[in-house]
């Protein structure tokens, strides 16, 4: 059976879009049959995460138009061909599409795929309907910020009044270091709030914005990234694996250790 999972937020800016991209290319790396759908209409850029802009001919409104057939509008990656991506349209006004005929384009993709992911727009209006319409399942994505953890709070009620039980949550951004001098809410203090199982913990790491606008996901790196490792087990976990959390903190404890032996190597 296939799953049909929105990654979505109260607070725009969050990371959703990023985490799209990195667990659609991580699960299809694990041998998973993926389709991720672009469902920001007007805003569309999860095809500019993945690096596919370029290809795009068709789009879900054309399909919907009755203009092209939906495997025509689906950019397969050429990297990695278990992922394909449904474009949204950038050119037309959000309410394109209504959340019946989403279904239908998601349940069509059910079909052949082990994997739809949703990306969901900013805002809770028609366009977050749509990419609620046909999901069994949630990945609530929050940074560690009250006015996003607010905003998540208010998304984890409303998706739960539309039956979306199975919701996880992502807290992304985090900075250990600003935690730890209590500058930023802890992951326990995010979960303590929201109530909702937690799944992945990504550390705020400018190597992410630079695989945004390089189009390539961190986890396509040979070298990965604490951050990159952070979404590989994200997808391990959605797969129903048992991965201990990353010590996040100990990694950055241990680059300050490595720095401060550097500098007690070069007095002696
Ligand atoms: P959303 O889809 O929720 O609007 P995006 O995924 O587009 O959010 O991310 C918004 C911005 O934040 C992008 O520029 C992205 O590169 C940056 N970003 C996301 N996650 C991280 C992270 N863990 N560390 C640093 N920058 C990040
Ligand atoms: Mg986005």
């Amino acid at each position: 059976m296939s799953r049909v999972i929105v990654i979505t937020s109260g607070k725009g800016g969050v990371g959703k879009t990023t985490t799209t991209a990195n667990l659609g290319m991580a699960l299809a790396q694990r041998g998973r049959k993926v389709a991720v759908v672009d469902a920001d209409f007007g805003l569309r850029n999860l095809d500019l995460l993945l690096g596919l802009e370029n290809r795009i001919v068709f789009t879900a409104v054309e399909v919907l138009a009755g203009e092209c057939r939906l495997e025509q509008a689906l950019v397969k990656d050429k990297r990695q061909p278990n992922l394909s991506l449904l474009p949204a349209a950038q050119n037309r006004t959000k309410d394109a599409v209504n959340p019946q005929q989403m279904k239908k384009l998601v349940n069509a993709l059910a079909r052949v795929n082990d994997y739809v992911l949703i990306d969901s727009p900013a805002g809770i209006e028609m366009g977050f309907q749509n990419s609620i319409v046909a999901a069994t399942e949630a990945l609530i994505v929050t940074t560690p910020e009250i006015a996003a953890v607010r905003d998540a709070d208010r998304v984890v009620g409303l998706l739960e009044a539309n039956d979306i039980k199975k919701q996880h949550l992502i807290v992304n951004r985090l900075k250990p270091a600003m935690v730890q001098e209590d500058l930023m809410m802890s992951v326990k203090d995010v979960q303590e709030i929201l109530a909702i199982p937690l799944i992945g913990v990504i550390p705020d790491d400018e190597r992410v914005i630079v695989s945004t606008n390089r189009g390539e996901p961190l986890v396509l790196g040979q070298k990965l990234t604490l951050a990159g490792l952070a979404y590989e087990n994200i997808a391990r976990r959605v797969e129903g694996e048992k991965v201990p959390f990353l010590d996040l903190t100990a990694a950055h404890d241990d680059l300050f250790s490595r720095i401060r032996r550097l500098f007690r190597g070069s007095s002696r």
